[in-house]
């Protein structure tokens, strides 16, 4: 019978493993791949920043599922995965109709990433944005046009005081909350171009508040404090040792000192894989709600059941779990692949081994990080050069969905799009 392997989650990791096992296997008959995802089209998870800033467009870079599996040879369910009944050998998931259907697997991949954790902080849940996924981005740049909208009104009658800006407090000075900030400013400068010439990046008071002594703890101590003073110069405010233990309506409240008042509230300060994924069918689970993995990336209680991407807790032998990044997620989709092939021809399995290639902020116009090279220790990266790099990833993340041409296609097609972009968001407020 032909083997029915069901991967649940298509992102960073889930729908390049879709794509390859669909081109492998599926256009052969050889197995029936399904992707399951609770969204009906994917959008690269380390740019969500840039949608929420509109910087990106979410209709010029998505990726249609249903399009991508009728050309790689998969078939597209969209619907919310809630459980698993390892016995019978089914995932069950809430349907786009709101129904709960089981679908039957042989193999199956839990690729559904991770979520915002608040660390059970008093009033997070209620007050601040978090950028999950590509909703929660469209949300958080849709406050954003409002408040600036808003804030035009006032200004366009008085002219604006220093206590009137508008307040933006991140919590969380990692990628996501510094790559975050850094775009801002370029936001509100855009709209004031839009009709609204008194906008314009004073106006705003952004502050990345984290807790340990420096921001970016991925990086080493002098490129994060680069970064701290590129952000600086922009006038963001970059408050360190800053514990953050409750957030209300009118922003949040640190261990130390004063409030910190806010008007927009985002939280950003780490990841967990969904709670739901805690012990699900008696799998063996992390602090983190990940699911333990063997070094083949096989649950260590199932065999049938590989986990990849953040929801995947892979043990390296440097003691530490590899990081949940795109760039392991990227790695363990192509060792999940070769070992699903290889479990099917009962060929031995290959073992996951992370490999740092190095990280990359992007701060808007220009770039800070490190790249590794094996053999050859780290090289420090800035500017153009660094952004370049930063884009490059993205381009070979589409390129293997969708091959080199539709890439380049992609790339004009989205290109035209940003030039109309702030445009044709901000009229809609005019
Ligand atoms: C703003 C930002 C910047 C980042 N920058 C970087 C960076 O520079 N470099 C880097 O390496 N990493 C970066 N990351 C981290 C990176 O995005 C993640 O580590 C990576 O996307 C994880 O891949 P994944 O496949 O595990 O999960 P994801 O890419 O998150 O995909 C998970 C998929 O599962 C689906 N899903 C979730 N729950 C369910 C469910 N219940 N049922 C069905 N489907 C579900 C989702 O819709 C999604 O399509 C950044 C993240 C953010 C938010």
């Amino acid at each position: 019978m032909i083997k029915k392997i069901v991967i649940i989650g298509g992102g960073a990791g889930g729908l390049e493993l879709a794509t390859d096992l669909g081109d492998k296997l599926g256009k052969r008959n050889q197995a029936e791949i399904t992707l399951i995802d609770k969204n009906s089209y994917h959008i690269w998870k380390p740019l969500l920043h840039e949608v929420a800033t509109g910087v990106l467009s979410e209709q010029a870079d998505k990726i249609d599922y249903t399009t991508q599996g009728q050309q790689h040879a998969f078939q597209f369910i969209q619907g919310a995965f809630t459980d698993l009944n390892r016995e019978e050998k089914q995932v069950i998931i809430n349907n786009s109709n709101n129904e709960s259907v089981s679908v039957p697997y042989d193999i199956l991949v839990v690729a559904i990433g991770s979520t915002s954790n608040d660390f059970g902080t008093p009033g997070v849940k209620e007050h601040c944005i978090f950028l999950d996924d590509q909703n929660a981005a469209i949300r958080l740049r849709e406050t954003l046009i409002a408040k600036f909208a808003s804030f035009c009104s006032i200004i366009d009658e008085n002219e604006a005081k220093d206590e009137d800006k508008i307040r933006i407090a991140i919590v969380g000075g990692g990628a996501t909350g510094v790559e975050l900030a850094s775009e801002l400013p370029h936001m509100v400068e855009t709209f004031g171009t839009c009709g609204r010439n008194k906008m314009c990046s004073d106006l705003l008071d952004v502050s990345v508040i984290e807790a340990t002594d420096r921001i970016l703890p991925a990086l080493p101590e002098k490129t994060a404090l680069g970064i701290t003073k590129t952000l600086q110069q922009r006038g963001i405010h970059v408050l360190t040792n800053t514990m953050i233990t409750k957030a209300q309506s009118d922003g949040f409240y640190p261990k130390e000192g004063d409030i910190i008042s806010a008007d927009i509230m985002i939280w950003t300060a780490g990841v967990k894989a969904p709670d739901y994924l805690k012990d699900i069918a008696r799998l063996e689970s992390s602090r983190s709600n990940q699911l333990v993995v063997k070094p083949t990336l096989q649950t260590t209680r199932d065999d049938n059941i590989f986990v990849i991407g953040d929801c995947a807790y892979a043990m390296q032998d440097s003691g530490r779990a590899s990081p949940a990044t795109a760039q392991a997620a990227h790695q363990m989709a192509k060792i999940c692949y070769e070992n699903i092939i290889n479990k099917l021809n009962n060929k031995p399995m290959k073992l996951f081994k992370y490999t740092d290639n190095g990280t990359i902020i992007s701060l808007h116009d220009t770039a800070q990080g490190v790249v590794k090279i094996a053999g050859k220790g780290e090289m420090n990266v800035k500017g153009f050069f660094a952004l370049m790099i930063h884009r490059l990833l993205y381009r070979m993340h589409q390129a293997s969905l969708l091959g080199i041409v539709k890439t380049i296609r992609f790339v004009k097609a989205s290109k035209e799009m940003y030039k109309n972009k702030f445009a044709s968001i901000f009229t809609h407020q005019d």
